[in-house]
């Protein structure tokens, strides 16, 4: 008896990089017992939430007894919060967003997923730089879509505009970036972003349905050295702003996040409109009630950011001592090295051996690199030295 769709039973078979190093973490820690795995894998916030979060909670708790405490709202979400996104997205993307241009949703990934359903024919395109979070291909093939990708310049992992340029034809409907970057860090300039916007502009000329360029930004928060992380909002008028508070909140299971449409994009009530639907027939329904109402009293609050850039430091001093080469990342929480010998599946299982998990840049679209991220301790971190300069002994 066949249960499942051949589509869901090959992406099953191919199952991610990701999921197969959390299998042999599983392993290991078992094995050895969970303070000898340094665990790499696995970009899930274990800093704690900030306090606003829990006091919200206790809030919370006092209102369960109210009627339609956690009922059903409008499918863009709590009208009180979207008013104070707005406000609050205003200030950060540099640009006057009003509530009407947001939607809350159940993360970016519910986001993303709302949008392409909203604006994909079959067959449609999603241009998106390599290397790339793992999940974006299946978000497009869940709306009919297709994921092209184009390689980042090596080692920095700047944009190949030329390369994007070139790729782009009749199909291509979405430029999908994510800065800072998982799994590279890489922030994307202003300069990069401009050019990237005249592309979109030349390329739209002529055409009936634009070219979306969509930010995917939950790591905005978290760039370091003052990096400044700019906005596609002033640059190109169909482009829309996916994010969450997963990250920044380290409320990744909590699933809030939101759409942002440029609010001067022609159009755009149309596709809030669209977006509304789709948010409510993909089964979202609405963003989670509990989190959205935490979201009214802990917006404004953030991680303890300092934690994440102790623990990136702490990584580069392990990479240098070991010899490794990797392009220092300006935000998120990953580093993306090169993996010595070329072979990163080899690479991985090496470092493997040495009880260090890493997920090689195959499952990331670009090979020969692997992912580090850093949401483990600074003593995790300098525990590993050994095991890295260990593993690319034979490399050499
Ligand atoms: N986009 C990127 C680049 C991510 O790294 C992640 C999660 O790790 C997501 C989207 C999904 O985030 P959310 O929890 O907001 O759905």
């Amino acid at each position: 008896m066949k249960l499942l769709s051949s589509q869901v039973e090959g992406y099953i078979e191919r199952s991610s990089w990701i999921r197969k190093m959390f299998e042999t973490g599983m392993v290991l820690k078992k094995k050895y017992g969970e303070d000898a795995v340094c665990d790499f894998s696995l970009g899930n916030p274990d800093v704690p939430a900030p306090a606003a979060v829990g006091e919200g909670l206790k809030e919370l708790a006092g209102c369960a007894d109210k009627p339609f405490a956690f009922g059903y709202m409008p499918n863009f979400g709590y009208p009180s919060l979207r008013t104070k996104l707005a406000a609050a997205v205003s200030v950060e993307q540099g640009v006057k967003v009003d509530d009407t241009d947001i939607i809350v949703t159940c993360g970016a990934a519910g986001a993303i997923n709302a949008l392409y359903r909203a604006i994909l024919e079959p067959g449609d395109q999603i241009l998106c730089p390599a290397p790339f979070f793992v999940e974006y291909g299946f978000y497009a093939q869940n709306s009919g879509g297709e994921l092209v990708t184009v390689p980042s310049k090596p080692l920095t992992f700047e944009l190949d505009l030329d390369g994007i340029e070139k790729a782009i034809n009749d199909k291509t409907r979405v430029v999908l970036i994510n800065s800072p970057n998982n799994p590279t860090g890489v922030v994307y300039s202003q300069e990069e972003l401009e050019k990237l916007a005249d592309i979109l502009k030349k390329a739209n000329e002529g055409r009936e349905r634009p070219i979306f360029l969509v930010a995917d930004e939950p790591y905005r928060f978290l760039a370091f050295d003052d990096v400044d992380v700019p906005s596609i909002l002033p640059l190109y008028p169909y482009s829309v702003v996916v994010s969450s508070f997963s990250k920044n909140l380290s409320l990744a299971g909590e699933r809030v996040g939101y759409a942002l449409i440029n609010p001067e994009m022609p159009g755009k009530e149309e596709l809030l409109a669209g977006l509304v639907l789709t948010n409510r027939i993909l089964g979202f329904v609405n963003a989670p009630a509990v989190g959205q109402k935490l979201l009214e009293k802990a917006l404004g609050s953030q991680v303890d950011k300092s934690i994440y850039l102790e623990r990136r430091d702490a990584m580069a001093s392990v990479l240098d001592k070991a010899g490794y080469s990797y392009t220092m990342p300006k935000g998120a929480f990953y580093f993306f090295p090169q993996a010595p010998g070329g072979d990163d599946v080899k690479f991985c299982a090496a470092l493997q051996e040495e009880k260090i998990l890493a997920v090689p840049g195959t499952g990331f679209g670009y090979p020969g690199y692997f992912r580090l991220a850093f949401c483990v301790g600074v003593e995790v971190i300098e525990r590993s030295v050994d095991g890295f300069k260990k593993a690319i002994e034979p490399f050499k």
